[in-house]
């Protein structure tokens, strides 16, 4: 994600904002420029203004997205094109009954979270085809509220051949880091969900689809091992006793369709922050004299989602978790990115870089060489081992 800058005034805007602040006009996301547009109505359609309060034609006559009108997107659509919808929301199938506001409070956050995970997908140029009325293939959205108590099961988040279920009770704080809590997971975000499902489509239209089976079980394992199975033994057993020194999470020792799914949503983790990271301009240079902290420099002047490889991507990426831990620490906080990153991690990473980087296009080239990260860098003391200590304390 960047920064955005209102061309009416030179405000500073973030991508969620709908008004300026300062000169005081609406505002919409036009995925297409990649700009967030101070706006002028124009009878039923809005109209981009330039410095001066002039109209920027360039961007012709645009309306919002529909959902705007329950305040749960700041999207635009050219006047061109057909859908009430954005880009994103287009891909929306089921929404929560609207009329509870207690639905609406939490569906709001997770149009938050999707229109952030589109965010990257149009940056990463990605396909994402619309699925037709009634039609089965394609990629879309069902939200799901949970049956009242007593009503039947809970809904459960997932990917099923381009479908996205999203259970809705994750985007209420309380109970989903009573969820994180149960599963003694570190980290559990609805952008975090959003991009591990999204990793499960990109397995049948980029890996499966795309012939990079042979490639992907390489390097993930064989995903024919039953699906419902390797769960099972999952949630019973737990995970693999040696996930630390080859998974970037526990959970990816299910099975190797998990494992490719938390490996892709690091990787729309790690572009998307490093991005941020750009628009700030953020350089790191230890004010230590050792050469060991030679390691800890960088300068994230790069556009992480247009880089040519991953060692540039990787290399800025781990300073800047460091740097971030140990603010958060500062703080008394838990770490911004509670994990550590293994070499066979970093080596699936680079094939998802390789994979997203070249749109999907069947490649019988042989990987790119393994990325080399000097040492085992780690961000201080908090180990896996700890996180592990951490975690346990807490359940106890
Ligand atoms: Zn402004
Ligand atoms: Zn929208
Ligand atoms: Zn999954």
């Amino acid at each position: 994600m960047k920064l955005f800058s209102c061309a009416y005034c030179g405000n500073v805007l973030y991508f969620e904002n709908i008004r300026c602040e300062k000169c005081g006009h609406a505002l919409g996301y036009l995925p297409d420029a990649n700009r967030l547009l101070p706006l002028q109505a124009d009878g039923d359609a809005w109209r981009a203004l330039a410095a001066g309060g002039a109209v920027d034609e360039r961007y012709g006559t645009l309306r919002r997205c529909a959902n705007a009108a329950h305040d749960a997107c700041n999207w635009l659509v050219p006047m061109a094109e057909a859908s009430a919808y954005c880009q994103s929301c287009r891909h929306n199938r089921v929404v929560p009954d609207l009329t509870i506001p207690a639905n609406l409070q939490d569906w709001r956050r997770v149009q938050i979270a999707k229109n952030r995970l589109f965010y990257s997908l149009l940056r990463l140029d990605l396909p994402h085809p619309e699925r037709p009325k009634d039609g089965t293939a394609g990629l879309c959205f069902d939200v799901l509220a949970d049956p009242p108590s007593g009503g039947g099961a809970h809904i459960m988040t997932g990917h099923d051949n381009g479908l996205i279920t999203l259970a809705l009770s994750e985007a209420d704080d309380v109970e989903r880091q009573r969820r994180q809590q149960a599963m003694g997971e570190p980290y559990r975000t609805l952008l975090g969900h959003m991009r591990h499902e999204i990793g499960h489509y990109y397995w049948d239209v980029l890996v499966r689809d795309g012939g990079r089976l042979d490639q992907c079980r390489d390097l993930f394992g064989d995903d024919r091992e039953d699906y419902g199975t390797a769960l099972q033994r999952y949630y019973a057993d737990g995970p693999a006793p040696d996930w630390q020194t080859r998974l970037v999470s526990a959970y990816a020792s299910a099975h190797p369709w998990e494992d490719f799914a938390e490996t892709f949503g690091h990787y729309l983790h790690i572009t998307d922050t490093l991005e941020m990271g750009r628009a700030f301009g953020v350089s790191l240079q230890p004010q230590l004299r050792t050469p060991d902290a030679a390691a800890l420099t960088a300068k994230i002047d790069f556009d992480p989602f247009r880089a040519e490889n991953f060692t540039e991507i990787i290399e800025a990426w781990l300073p800047l978790t460091f740097v971030a831990n140990n603010l958060n620490r500062c703080m008394g906080e838990s770490d911004l990115y509670p994990f550590v990153l293994s070499q066979p991690v970093v080596e699936k990473l680079a094939f998802i870089h390789d994979l997203v980087s070249k749109g999907g296009a069947p490649d019988a080239e042989l990987p790119q060489a393994p990325v080399e990260v000097s040492g085992q860098m780690t961000d201080g003391d908090s180990t896996q081992a700890q996180r592990e200590a951490d975690t346990a304390a807490l359940l106890a």
